[in-house]
């Protein structure tokens, strides 16, 4: 994996942020959290 594509992958799943948007739904993923609220995607 090239670096542009990890920094493509860290804007998508950052598990140090505050929180997440899902790449599914958009719905917003709190930290900690490893399933997103709105559609159930299971992230980290
Ligand atoms: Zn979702």
């Amino acid at each position: 994996m090239s670096e542009a594509e990890l920094v493509a992958a860290d804007a998508v799943i950052d598990l140090d942020a505050d929180s997440n948007n899902c790449p599914a739904c958009m719905d917003v993923i709190p930290k900690g959290s490893a399933q997103c609220p709105g559609c159930g995607l299971r992230i980290g």
